[in-house]
């Protein structure tokens, strides 16, 4: 009987299953050295922060923001709204905002102001927060001066329910320092560097304008504790 593997083609049919083999090892190394989220081991607490939505949802999303920054201004007018109609009105998602105060003294006006609303009438906190955002001029740069003590004053003299001439005492006085400091602590803890960050529980979303990554995470982590 004649043998028909010859030694040219035994040569050839493993170098064939040996390109294959590396070309597979390389196609899964490269799917293993996807970037992966960041994720902390614990969510940042959230009590003592202002609160959008029920204090025991499943799921909370922290947003660490900045008055000043105009992508703060742009993330709370088109996400936020997205969010609480499909998931902070109905009570799975609640949603806090942490102070960043990357831009000065204007930031620190604003978070200070921003803690003392929350602490002299918690229920105007989100109207307040909202107008102060509106009040940003639209193509401001970071250098803008317009985040004053007045200026703030004057979104409270708009709301009646607030007493503006106690914020801007409270203000002048830095009553809620304490408030802004422990809100920066966080900021160095999760090491924020840009803002808005936002945080879904544990998890820091890579890109907090895509919308469709924040409801996959939340949809996620609404099963995982069902
Ligand atoms: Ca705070």
């Amino acid at each position: 009987m004649n043998k028909t593997t010859s030694p040219m083609k035994m040569a050839v049919v493993l170098t064939l299953g040996i390109i294959i083999i590396l070309t597979l090892l390389i196609l899964l190394k490269n799917y293993s050295t996807t970037p992966e989220a960041v994720v902390f081991d614990e969510q940042p607490p959230i009590s003592g922060q202002p609160l959008l939505g029920n204090v025991d949802a499943p799921v909370s999303v922290v947003e660490f923001g900045d008055f000043k920054c105009p992508s703060c201004k742009a993330w709370g007018e088109a996400v936020l709204p997205l969010l609480e109609e499909e998931y902070i009105n109905n009570g799975s998602v609640n949603f806090s905002y942490v102070n960043v105060l990357f831009h000065g003294e204007e930031s620190e006006i604003g978070s200070l102001a921003a803690e003392s609303v929350l602490k002299q009438s918690p229920s105007d906190y989100w109207t307040f927060h909202k107008q102060l955002f509106e009040a940003q001029p639209e193509s401001q740069n970071h250098d803008n001066l317009w985040l004053t003590i007045d200026a703030v004053v004057d979104i409270a003299n708009g709301i009646p329910s607030l007493d503006s001439s106690l914020l801007r005492e409270s203000i002048e006085q830095q009553d809620e320092i304490a408030e802004v400091n422990k809100d920066t602590q966080l900021v160095n803890e999760y090491n924020v560097t840009s803002t808005p960050t936002v945080m879904i529980n544990e998890k820091v979303v890579e890109d907090p304008f895509d919308y469709e990554m924040i409801k996959s995470i939340i949809e996620e982590e609404l099963q995982e504790h069902e």
